[in-house]
C-alpha cells in the first residue's frame, strides 16, 4: 500500500489491543498514509487483563492500563475518533457510518471491535450485578469489594476465576456457581478442571458446580439467587461471567459472519481490503486447518500485527499456537497448544500439589500444555509441540 494524496488510508473500527498494534505495525513498516481508530470508549486503548487483577484491586492508582501514551498517538500522526460508534459497513462502497452519521472511507479497512459480555435475563436490571469488560466495569465492581459482603461469580471461567481471587485477597466471601462440574471443563477437561476447582476450594472460595442460577429477587439490588436445584443463597454483589460473544451487530448486511469474522492467518476476510483482527475473529488457524475463536491478549496482538503486513502487501509469519494465562491467587497460570487434540492428560505435581504441570498428550505426543506456577515450562512445552507440528507435517508431505 503505497502513500498518495488525496487517500483515504487505513480506518480501523474498535480501539483495543488488536487496533493499536495494527497502527503501530503499520507506522514502524512506514506506511506514512492517514490511519483513523474510531472507538466506542471515549479512552484511548488500553490493556484488558489488568481489570480483573491488579486495576481491580488497586484502581486507578494502580497499573496505568494505557497502551500507549497520547503523546504516541499525536507523534505518529494517527487520528483518534473516541465515544464514537460504528454503525453500519457498505463494503462496496468502501465506507464505514458511524452512529452520529457520519461516513468514513477507507481504502483498507480493519474490524477490531472485539466481544462483548453475554448477559443472565434473570438478572437483568440489578444494579448489583456486574459484569467486567471495561475500564468502567472494573471500578464500579471494585467499589463493591473489601466490604466484607458476599460475592457470587455466575461462570468459572478465567474472569470468573480472576474474579474471585482478587476478591478472596479482600478478605470476601466469595462463591463460584457453575453449571459444568468443574472450571473450564469444555476447553481443559475434567482432570484439570478439577484441580483448578481445588486452588479454589484451598483458598477459601466456595465452589457450587452443576450449578445453574434460575431466578434472583431483591429491591433493586439482587439479595437471593435461586439455582435451578432449589437452592439458594443471599448475596451482596454478583459478577456474571459467563463468556463472550462477538461485537458484530453493526456489521448486519455486510456479509461478513455474525459469530466471529472468518479471517486467514493474514487476518483477511472475504471481502475486498476488509481484514479483521482479535476477539472479533474467527482466525484460521494452519495447524488444525479449522477457524476458531480465541479470546485472549496472545491472539490480538499477533492478528493485529498480521494485518498491517497483508495492507501492505508483505507475508503475515505463521501464527503462534494458541496460548494464554490468568494470575489468581499469586500464581501465574500458562497454556499453549491444542487440548482438543488430546486424548489423555499427564500431571506432575510441585510444591503443595496446587502447583502442577498438565501435559495433554495424543498417543505419545504432546499436543498442548497447562502450568500453575511453573514459567519456565510453558515456552519448553510450546517449542517441543511446534516440532510435532513440523515434523508431523513433513511425514505428510506439507510444507508445513
Ligand atoms: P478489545 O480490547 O475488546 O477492544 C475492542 C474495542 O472496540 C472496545 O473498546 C469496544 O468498545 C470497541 N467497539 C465495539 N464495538 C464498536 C463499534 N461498533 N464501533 C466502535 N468501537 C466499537 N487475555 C489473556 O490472554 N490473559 C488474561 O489474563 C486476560 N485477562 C483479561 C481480563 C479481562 C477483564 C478482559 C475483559 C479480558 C482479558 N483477556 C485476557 C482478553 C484480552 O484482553 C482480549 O483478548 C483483548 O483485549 C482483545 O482485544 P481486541 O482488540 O480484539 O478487543
Amino acid at each position: 500500500m503505497t502513500s498518495e494524496k488525496n487517500e483515504h488510508g487505513v480506518v480501523m473500527v474498535g480501539g483495543g489491543l488488536a487496533a493499536q498494534r495494527c497502527a503501530q505495525t503499520l507506522r514502524k513498516q512506514g506506511y506514512e498514509g492517514p490511519i483513523r481508530i474510531v472507538c466506542a470508549e471515549s479512552v484511548a486503548p488500553y490493556d484488558r487483563p489488568p481489570l480483573s487483577k491488579k486495576y481491580l484491586s488497586e484502581g486507578e492508582e494502580g497499573p496505568d492500563v494505557a497502551l500507549k501514551p497520547d503523546d504516541w498517538y499525536v507523534e505518529n500522526n494517527i487520528e483518534l475518533l473516541l465515544g464514537k460508534s460504528a454503525a453500519g459497513l457498505d463494503p462496496v462502497a468502501h465506507l464505514v457510518r458511524l452512529e452520529d452519521g457520519t461516513e468514513l472511507s477507507y481504502d483498507r479497512l480493519l474490524i477490531a471491535t472485539g466481544s462483548q459480555a453475554r448477559h443472565l435475563p434473570a438478572l437483568a436490571g440489578f444494579s448489583n450485578v456486574h459484569s467486567l469488560r471495561t475500564a468502567g466495569d472494573s471500578r464500579r465492581l471494585a467499589a463493591e469489594l473489601g466490604q466484607g459482603g458476599h460475592l457470587v461469580l455466575v461462570g468459572s471461567g478465567f474472569i470468573g476465576q480472576e474474579v474471585a481471587a482478587t476478591a478472596r485477597a479482600f478478605g470476601d466471601q466469595v462463591t463460584i456457581v457453575e453449571a459444568m462440574s468443574s472450571p473450564l471443563e469444555h476447553i481443559l477437561g475434567a482432570e484439570v478442571g478439577n484441580r483448578l476447582g481445588r486452588m479454589h476450594l484451598e483458598r477459601g472460595t466456595d465452589l457450587l458446580t452443576d450449578a445453574m442460577v434460575e431466578t434472583a429477587s431483591g429491591n433493586g439490588r439482587v439479595e437471593e439467587l435461586c439455582l435451578a436445584d432449589g437452592r439458594r443463597i443471599d448475596c451482596d454483589t454478583v459478577v456474571v461471567g459467563i463468556g463472550v460473544r462477538p461485537s458484530t451487530d453493526w456489521l448486519d448486511g455486510s456479509g461478513l459472519e455474525a459469530d466471529g469474522i472468518l479471517t486467514d492467518a493474514g487476518a483477511r476476510t472475504g471481502l475486498p481490503d476488509v481484514y479483521a483482527a482479535g476477539d472479533v475473529t474467527r482466525s484460521l488457524d494452519p495447524r488444525t486447518g479449522k477457524h476458531t475463536r480465541s479470546e485472549h491478549w496472545d491472539s490480538a496482538v499477533r492478528q493485529g500485527r498480521a494485518a498491517a503486513l497483508s495492507m501492505l502487501g508483505q507475508p503475515a509469519p505463521e501464527p503462534a499456537l494458541p496460548s494464554f494465562w490468568s494470575d489468581q491467587y499469586g500464581e501465574r497460570i500458562q497454556y499453549v497448544g491444542h487440548a482438543e487434540l488430546s486424548d489423555r492428560v499427564e500431571f506432575e505435581d510441585h510444591d503443595d500439589g496446587l502447583n502442577f504441570t498438565a501435559r495433554f498428550l495424543r498417543g505419545e505426543r504432546l499436543v498442548a500444555a497447562l502450568a500453575v506456577g511453573q514459567p519456565r515450562t510453558i515456552a519448553k512445552a510450546g517449542r517441543t509441540i511446534e516440532e510435532h507440528h513440523k515434523s508431523e507435517a513433513e511425514e505428510k508431505g506439507s510444507p508445513k
